[in-house]
């Protein structure tokens, strides 16, 4: 991807100055370093060269990663099942839920499980196995009990299912309400994620454990790309149709409200309403396992195939949505963030340049020119990320 590479280039340029530049107070008398210190520089600008270190292996990785959260039993492996168009990962079994499963394109026409640290174990090039059945993936997975920590891989063929085609990587994870280090979990996993497929409950409210899951994401990504499924809508539409209309305006009030004020995320109505879908993970997957059936739904009145056609609707508007928001990120739209911080860092090392240029003179007058001479490319360097951040945001508007 070419955007990548010059995305890629200009941060790997940014992390040559800012070595340059920490070298070069690295050098400085310690009484003058004191004194650039105590401006906080030095923290902020080895902060930002961690940050920027990480940022560059994300984009140096040429897939994109959709990673499904939500508490236990919200219906996440259904959802990549309804995905994927077959019962891949088991449902409703306490060991899937407690390790994270990453689902990958394969070109072969078989599908295999890689597990991690079970080398010699199993019956297929070391670690891995071929499977073929849901059951077999269940069966192996409690043969080998297995840490909330552990990313098992599973590979499945790209000719059946078309999501998985474009490098599309999926994330099944443990449940939100499981007692996990958020912290290490969201440092290993969902770092490079480039969106989070919220599984809320239809029938429940939010919960304090799924609040501070994304405020923890916050602190670490800038702006977490978030689309939220409220699943068993299918068990809420039973009730009174009044019922249904106050938990609908509660689930997008609450979430609105969460994103709002807590999340601090720019967002309206309309366009939480745009990337929130109220749907049956389970009825889309029995309609894919037997196509042009009906699903059954409780009453045979019009008011409940009102309501089912509903929540097709709602699935048929995900989809899409989920198509549009990987082809935004596949075109350029996922690097935005790491531009903003990329221009961020570079304006910090502006500012402590011209803090040497103009307050350590006396100790510096030899190295004066080479920090000019640096501000100088420094600028060009600016100039050329704030360029391709216009060009992204414009081309992400007309894919919108
Ligand atoms: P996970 O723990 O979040 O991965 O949840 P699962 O996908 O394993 O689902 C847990 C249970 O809820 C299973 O028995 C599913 O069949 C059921 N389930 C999932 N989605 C729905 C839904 O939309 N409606 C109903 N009625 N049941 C669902």
């Amino acid at each position: 991807m070419e955007v990548s590479h010059n995305i890629e280039n200009h941060l790997n340029k940014l992390a040559i100055f800012l070595t340059r530049h920490l070298n070069h107070i690295h050098n400085l008398p310690d009484d003058w370093r004191d004194h650039y210190d105590n401006q906080n520089f030095t923290s902020r600008l080895e902060r930002g060269q961690e940050r920027l270190t990480s940022i560059i292996d994300i984009i140096a990785r040429p897939h994109l990663k959709v990673v499904f959260v939500g508490r236990t039993s919200s219906g996440k492996s259904s959802a990549i099942n309804a995905l994927l168009n077959e019962p891949i990962l088991p449902m409703g079994l306490g060991h899937t839920t407690s390790c994270f499963v990453e689902i990958r394109g394969s070109n072969q026409n078989q599908s295999w499980i890689n597990i991690p640290g079970q080398e010699g174990t199993l019956d297929q090039r070391n670690s891995e196995r071929i499977i073929t059945s849901m059951n077999e993936l269940g069966n192996a997975l409690a043969e080998h009990p297995l840490q909330p920590d552990c990313c098992i891989q599973l590979f499945w063929p790209r000719s059946k299912a078309a999501l998985l085609e474009d490098d599309v990587v999926l994330m099944d994870t443990p449940g939100l309400d499981v007692e996990t280090d958020f912290d290490s979990w969201i440092d290993q996993f969902c770092l490079d994620a480039d969106l989070f497929v919220w599984l809320m409950n239809g029938e429940s409210t939010l919960m304090m454990r799924e609040k501070a899951f994304f405020l923890q994401v916050k602190k670490k990504i800038a702006q977490p790309n978030i689309m939220v499924l409220v699943n068993r809508w299918d068990v809420a539409s039973e009730e009174e149709e009044y019922w249904i209309h106050a938990a609908y305006e509660q689930h997008v009030a609450r979430t609105l409200e969460f994103f709002q004020k807590e999340l601090e995320l720019q967002v309206s109505k309309s366009e939480l309403l745009e990337r929130m879908f109220f749907v049956s993970a389970k009825e889309q997957l029995e309609q894919k396992l037997a196509p042009g059936s009906t699903v059954r739904v409780s009453q045979d009145s019009l008011p409940s195939v009102k309501l089912l056609e509903e929540r097709n609707n709602d699935w048929n508007r995900f989809l899409e949505s989920l198509r549009s928001q990987l082809s935004c990120a596949y075109k350029g739209h996922r690097y935005l963030p790491y531009l903003d911080v990329g221009l961020d860092l570079a304006r910090d090392i502006r500012d402590a340049n011209d803090f040497v240029s103009k307050s350590g003179s006396e100790f510096i007058t030899s190295k004066e020119h080479e920090i000019v001479k640096l501000n100088a490319t420094m600028n060009d360097l600016e100039e050329h990320m704030e360029e391709l951040t216009k060009e992204l945001k414009g081309e992400v508007q007309t894919m919108l």
